[in-house]
């Protein structure tokens, strides 16, 4: 063996030795449908006026770690509730490891819990930081099985339990009489994180409820709205639990580039909204259209994105890569989700060319 890889093997934890690196394909010259990007840009003008304020950014300077102006247009323009302040991510992926890392005792067993099938880096983050990693299958519907969350929880007093509202990959809104039962079992015993990622598209939220619970956190990003590229989460909840999380947080943990446009696009968050509203009205229309082809299940979505089960989702995947369109298959992340694939809802123009790959994949 040559020194590097004893080296590798003396130094690296088993664990992360053993996983495989999350794989992005190259996009280039493909119609990319397969991360929930927004198709659009901002318009030209308003590009304009952005590189004018992001010339003008102290690009010497550290950002100044409580970025209160950013912090207080997130409050003001999205629904925080009075009294309520925001942490920030470095997208929200950093949110997640932030809050694993900090309920991750090292002098006994905490555990993270998510129903499954359900966005990997809960359980990735769990793992890193050193927690176990809980998951509680959805039922058939993917709905949430309540009576099993409630059991799972009694059993390992999760610290720390992610509910994807709407839910990635599958796309649907859990029924909220059922994350409020989660919510309540978990007590003072456990954190409830609802993720709102896709909430532009859902149009609906938990944030407003944060007052009723004490151990509610909410958490969004400005991704999925159509800000993937300057990576922005926040969440909101109990100035306590804020106050703990804040001190895993790398202090500029946000640059000054994202600090500047992301305030930018909140003074526009209009624009984004209507683009949300078009994508919306594109998810019914190729729900629609989806709902023809036989030998297909569409699966209900409140999110940006669908997803189905197809007869051979090798098959479909291949021929629409050879058709130059990505999309995802979830295949291989749960037995439930056998043969089911997900595709980003895009512009018009794009939506049909991926509806024609598919057709001729059938
Ligand atoms: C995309 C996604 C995120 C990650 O968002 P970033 O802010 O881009 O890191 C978080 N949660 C869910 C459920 C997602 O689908």
């Amino acid at each position: 063996m040559t020194s590097i890889d004893k080296l590798v093997e003396n130094t690296i934890r088993a664990d992360v030795r053993e996983i495989g690196s999350y794989h992005v394909p190259d996009a280039t010259g493909y119609i990319k449908l397969d991360a929930m990007e927004n198709p659009y840009e901002l318009p030209e003008e308003l590009r304009r006026e952005l590189g004018a304020r992001l010339a003008d950014a102290a690009l010497n300077r550290y950002p100044v770690p409580s970025y209160a102006t950013l912090k207080g247009k997130i409050c003001a323009s999205l629904g925080v509730p009075g009294g309520y302040d925001v942490l920030l991510g470095n997208g929200s992926d950093e949110l997640i490891a932030i809050m694993a890392t900090a309920i991750a005792h090292q002098d006994r067993r905490a555990v993270v819990m998510a129903p499954v099938p359900a966005f990997v880096m809960f359980s990735r983050s769990a793992q890193f930081a050193g927690a176990d990693f809980v998951g509680v299958p959805l039922k058939e519907d993917f709905s949430l099985d309540r009576e099993a969350m409630l059991a799972a929880i009694a059993e390992h007093k999760p610290s720390l339990v992610f509910l994807a509202y709407p839910n990635n990959p599958t796309g649907n809104l859990f029924d909220a009489a059922d994350i409020e039962a989660v919510i309540r079992a978990l007590g003072d015993t456990g954190i409830a994180v609802v993720d709102e990622a896709y909430q532009p598209f859902a149009r609906t939220s938990f944030m407003g409820r944060l007052p009723e619970f004490p151990n509610l956190v909410v958490m969004r990003t400005l991704s999925k709205l159509g800000l993937a590229g300057i990576r922005l989460g926040y969440l909101s909840g109990a100035a306590a639990l804020l106050e703990q999380f804040e001190k895993v947080r790398p202090p500029y943990n946000v640059n000054v580039l994202t600090q500047v446009a992301a305030e930018f696009a909140l003074d526009h968050i209009d624009v984004l909204d209507r683009q949300a509203e078009q994508l919306n009205a594109e998810r019914t229309r190729l729900a629609a259209e989806l709902g023809k082809l036989p030998g297909v299940e569409v699966f209900p979505s409140s999110a940006n994105f669908i997803s189905l089960r197809v007869p051979d989702a090798e098959k479909t995947c291949a021929r629409l890569h050879s058709e130059r369109v990505l999309i995802k298959n979830l295949s291989k992340m749960h037995k439930m989700l056998t043969n089911c694939i997900r595709v980003t809802i895009s512009t018009p123009d794009e939506n049909t060319q991926f509806l024609t790959a598919l057709k001729a994949s059938l």
